[in-house]
């Protein structure tokens, strides 16, 4: 997301930039999105809920994030919902197809490549993060197996063409956006990532595979810590377990009842607690076998307020901006849009270079 709107914003300032795409198709894990754009309702509250983040990139997301919500509109970004359905943020929630289609009319043609192929002039590395390189996750986040549940291609490039150009590392290296997802065997298709997630961490007695309780203390809102805790647990699994009640239990708009009955769908693992391979409580309906799905990485490039892409000693890399995932340190410590981030520093990075 962050490229186009960062060649489509270029454009518009008289530019003429190049977009070039990894992968086979555009619109990167945004095509695969809920695509709900949402920013915390006040700097104070983003600060209370990413204490490790960047405060003058928090600032710029909250300050921007309004113009630019409306700047997409004005593309004809049709709105599905005038609301996030989550009083914490503001926000609306976009088509994701429609979302695409509307940012690749007013981008300029995508050039498809394999290798790299830079010319001369300022780079705004748009890369996604790197989620999909098992080498990168392995390194930073965990040595457990994980689920890849964001697009294929997003595999750390923008990451290292900005070390080896100098740039420093941002905060959060090591913690990512993502979501319980049914364990293999179950078949995981990129069409159901958001169908899929298993969101009641909080409601179930949370045991790894050896039958332990490792979750924190208190899980919050959005669940990001409890996922982080499975990825490092053995295989990066879990089993939640979950009674009669809490099936008819409502979390955003799905019951967990339904939210196990899509595990079920895909060939998850649902068993009766008794059949687990460990000693499990009493009590409880089911046992949900879930793995950790990551999304999104939240470390990346240091990068300023202005979408500068930053070196150790804190000066500009030349020519060097970053948007969207590949811009780390953001929500560090907690949970933010990253359709916003790709947004606002998508035209930020525009109009720095364009000066
Ligand atoms: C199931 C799901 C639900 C989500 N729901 C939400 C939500 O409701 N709200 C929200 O805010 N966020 C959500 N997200 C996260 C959101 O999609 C991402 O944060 C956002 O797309 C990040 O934008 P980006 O531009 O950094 O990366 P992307 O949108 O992924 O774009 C990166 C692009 O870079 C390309 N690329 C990678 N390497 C190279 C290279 N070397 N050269 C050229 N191109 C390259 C990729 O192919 C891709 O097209 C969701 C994600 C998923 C998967």
């Amino acid at each position: 997301m962050a490229g186009l709107c960062a060649a489509a914003r270029a454009r518009e300032l008289g530019l003429q930039p190049r977009v070039v795409e990894k992968g086979n198709r555009p619109g990167g894990s945004m095509l695969l999105s809920s695509c709900v754009i949402w920013r915390y309702r006040t700097l104070d509250a983003f600060r209370a809920e990413c204490r490790g983040g960047d405060p003058h990139l928090q600032q710029l997301i909250v300050e921007r994030f309004d113009d630019a919500l409306d700047w997409l509109q004005s593309l004809g970004a049709p709105v599905v919902w005038e609301q996030t359905g989550n009083p914490r943020t503001i926000g609306k929630r976009f088509e994701p197809r429609s979302l695409t289609e509307v940012l690749v009319r007013a981008a300029p043609e995508i050039e498809y490549v394999t290798s790299r192929d830079e010319k001369e002039g300022p780079i705004v590395l748009a890369t996604g993060g790197f989620q999909a390189s098992p080498e990168l996750v392995r390194l930073h986040i965990t040595e457990e197996p994980v689920l890849l549940r964001a697009n294929r291609w997003s595999s750390g490039d923008g990451l290292r063409h900005g070390l080896a150009r100098g740039a420093a590392l941002s905060t959060g290296l090591d913690e990512f956006y993502g979501r319980a997802m049914p364990a293999p065997p179950a078949r995981v298709p990129e069409e159901r990532y958001v169908e899929l997630a298993q969101l009641y961490g909080s409601h179930a007695l949370v045991l790894n595979e050896r039958g332990e309780e490792f979750a924190p203390a208190a899980i919050s809102w959005s669940e990001l810590d409890l996922v982080q805790a499975i990825a490092r647990q053995p295989g990066g699994r879990a089993w939640y377990l979950v009674d009669e009640p809490t099936l008819g239990v409502s979390v955003r708009d799905r019951s967990v009842g339904e939210m196990i009955d899509a595990a079920r769908d895909v060939g998850g693992t649902v068993l009766d607690p008794r059949d687990l391979p460990f000693d499990a409580p009493t009590g409880y309906r089911y046992a949900v076998h879930v793995t950790a799905g990551i999304t999104h990485t939240i470390g990346g490039l240091r990068t300023d307020e202005r979408a500068r892409v930053l070196a150790e000693d804190g000066a500009p890399v030349e020519g060097l901006y970053a948007a969207g995932v590949d811009a780390g340190g953001i929500s560090t410590g907690g949970y933010a849009s990253g359709l916003a981030t790709a947004l606002v520093l998508g035209l930020v990075a525009a109009e720095e270079a364009a000066t």
